[in-house]
């Protein structure tokens, strides 16, 4: 066994807790050597010594900030380690394999590690070995992954003859960096004579003379991959290229990098929605682990059994159970997971309603929820479903329509775009899980176990809300929406920057919450087998986006999807084994058989 003890840099507050770790060392206090001790460089944090540390853990029990943790991994693993972000930082084993011609796709938890493997393959960021008191050397770097495909990789990175393109995970900060129209922008990133075209491809020429400034996160996104599409790399990087992007432009984008990759070169993806993953992918790496602590990078799997195996929580190659529990699919979508017991009855209704917001307009058909329902709003972007829920909130006037509710509804609301001014000055995590329900921050509490720890946020309970990252606001924001005692929840894209295994764990507690206390969800969402699994109707949009949306009623999920997808011209079939929704290729036998039978969603 070899024990690596990572502290949390954002979490470790010995100021406020005046090193209550090092006092109850019993290693420490038997004077026969020293486990723990305060740092005495300027980072002022405790040091733990992994070759001394016995692993008692009462130093993980007493900090009140959690922000040690301790953990014993196979000896042999140590030959694999590439990389650790300083003493008692996190620490990286493995790393996925370039295939040229082949689209490689890496799947895992938020925090193990994607981005620090991907910033090592562009050459961005030289790997340590984990070998922190001396500089380590290109030769050593080749000669410890020497007969795998990574030697011949890094002999090229060492001699510079890797140029990598890559597409970053957090685009909102792009717009403070760079300066121009979306011509212009892309004109610049051109080195091969294509961005035009690819931009294009996306629908980018619409908008040619939009400053960059005046983008949405979805524009935004598209003009940074046709951007990072142009460059004349050998290695191209998509970190969550998804993000933002409709239903349509998930698939648009996965067929232009798909197309691209056919030029022989090395092709990385980061991505969490599944299906977009599945699609895209030839081969997949799973990289499991603690969160912000370790994470290892398994052997490659062919896309369809990598998934199934990470959903199982077992990866059979290396012999390693990375779950407890495996990730289920309801295998029909129409199979609703209400309890069809009990009465249900009207909830909410709408007449046909008309909102004008400028020079869009919206139509509503009528419609109606049932008490215990989750419905699901699907559709292109910029079509109005932020409108229609901002309508259901109550903060929007129709010109014409009507909600009746047959009460009084406590409304929760999580909005599309989550920034630090939603958080009120001063306001720590905690602070703001409490306001939302004290039982919220009780360890053992169901809201607690269910939510809070399956989001990581009880390691972050003493951070300022306003000082973490957009993804762990988000996280923050959609904890808070639900943990409220509502009876109406809505929630505008919630899968934006979140992990599988959190996106799954979202869609059960929306799932429960509505079951147990018979509310309704309203959820927008672009992730399809996200929408699958929580929905037990959906409301489809369509129009033409930026100048007018019309919302049909809410239908059975089959119905509705089939309709969302015929209009796509997408088919879906189900996973024999694992029951998840799976994108067909274009022009494929099933896709064929599929629209020849109008049976766009198989169930
Ligand atoms: P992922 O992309 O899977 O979310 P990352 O590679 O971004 O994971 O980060 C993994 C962990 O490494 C993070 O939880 C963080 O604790 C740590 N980390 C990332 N970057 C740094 C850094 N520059 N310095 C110290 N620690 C870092
Ligand atoms: P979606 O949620 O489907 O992306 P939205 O409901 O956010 O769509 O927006 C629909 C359209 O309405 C967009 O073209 C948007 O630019 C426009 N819109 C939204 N809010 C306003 C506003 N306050 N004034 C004018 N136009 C708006
Ligand atoms: Fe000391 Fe290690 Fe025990 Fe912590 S786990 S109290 S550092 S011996
Ligand atoms: Fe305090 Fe915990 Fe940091 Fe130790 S690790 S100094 S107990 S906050």
């Amino acid at each position: 066994m070899t024990r690596i003890a990572v502290i949390d840099d954002d979490s470790c507050k010995p100021k406020k807790c005046n090193y209550e770790c090092i006092s109850v060392c019993p290693i420490n206090k038997s004077k026969k050597g020293v486990a723990i001790e305060a740092d005495t460089s300027s980072r002022g944090k405790p040091v733990i010594y992994e070759d001394v540390c016995i692993g008692c853990g009462l130093c993980i029990k007493v900090c009140p900030f959690e922000a040690i943790s301790i953990v014993n991994l196979p000896e042999e693993l140590e030959e694999e380690s590439v990389h650790r972000y300083g003493v008692n930082g996190f620490k990286l084993y493995g790393l996925p394999i370039p295939k040229a011609g082949q689209v490689v796709g890496i799947l895992g938890k938020n925090g193990t590690g994607k981005t620090t493997a991907i910033k090592i393959l562009a050459g961005e960021l030289k790997p340590n070995l984990g070998i922190l008191d001396k500089e380590v050397s290109y030769d050593e770097i080749i000669r410890r992954f020497r007969g795998s495909e990574l030697q011949t990789y890094f002999q090229k990175i060492a001699n510079k003859k890797i140029r990598a393109a890559h597409k970053i995970q957090y685009i909102d900060l792009v717009p403070r960096h760079i300066k121009g129209d979306v011509k212009t922008l892309l004109q610049k990133a051109d080195e091969r004579g294509v961005a035009l075209e690819l931009g294009k491809q996306l629908g980018l020429d619409k908008i040619f003379d939009r400053d960059v400034r005046n983008l949405s996160g979805g524009e935004l996104q598209k003009l940074l991959i046709a951007a990072t599409l142009s460059k004349d790399a050998d290695i191209y990087i998509f970190d969550e290229p998804s993000s933002y992007l409709d239903v349509k432009e998930r698939i648009n984008i996965s067929k232009l990098i798909m197309n691209e990759a056919k030029r022989n070169k090395y092709f990385m993806i980061v991505e969490h929605d599944l299906a977009v993953l599945d699609y895209l992918s030839d081969y997949i790496h799973i990289i499991y682990g603690d969160p912000g602590v370790y994470g290892i990078v398994s052997k490659p799997y062919g896309v369809r059994v990598g998934i199934n195996n990470y959903l199982d929580g077992y990866l059979p190659s290396e012999n390693m159970r990375i779950r407890k529990d495996p990730i289920q699919f309801r295998k029909l979508a129409s199979e609703s997971i209400t309890n069809t017991n009990s009465k249900t009855y009207k909830y909410l209704e709408w007449d046909n309603v008309n909102i004008v917001r400028g020079s869009f307009k919206l139509d509503v058909e009528a419609g109606y929820v049932t008490n215990g329902e989750v419905v699901g709003v699907v559709g292109p972007n910029a079509i109005g479903k932020t409108t229609f829920i901002k309508f259901l909130a109550g903060e929007l006037k129709p010109e014409n329509g009507n909600i009746i509710a047959y009460r009084e509804l406590k409304i929760s609301y999580k909005p599309q775009y989550i920034g630090p001014e939603m958080f009120p000055e001063g306001l720590r995590v905690e602070d703001v899980l409490k306001l939302a329900n004290p039982e919220a921050i009780i360890p053992n509490s169901w809201l607690y176990l269910e939510l809070i720890q399956k989001l990581n946020l009880n390691r972050m309970f003493d951070r300022e809300a306003r000082s973490l990252s957009g993804g762990e606001m988000q996280k923050l924001a959609i904890a808070a929406t639900l943990s409220s005692n509502a009876d109406l929840y809505l929630l505008d894209e919630p899968s934006a920057h979140l992990d599988v295994e959190e996106r799954l764990a979202i869609g059960k507690i929306i799932r429960r919450l509505t079951e147990i206390r018979k509310v309704t969800a309203f959820v927008a969402e672009h992730d399809i087998i996200i929408l699958d699994f929580i929905s037990d109707r959906i409301i489809v949009f369509n129009g033409e986006p930026g100048m007018h949306g019309h919302a049909n009623t809410p239908k059975e999920t089959k119905k509705a999807m089939n309709e969302l997808l015929s209009e796509l011209k997408i088919t879906i079939r189900r996973d024999a084994e694992s029951g998840r929704p799976r994108i067909n290729k274009e022009g494929s036998y099933l896709d064929r058989l599929q629209k020849t039978k109008e049976e766009y969603y198989a169930t």
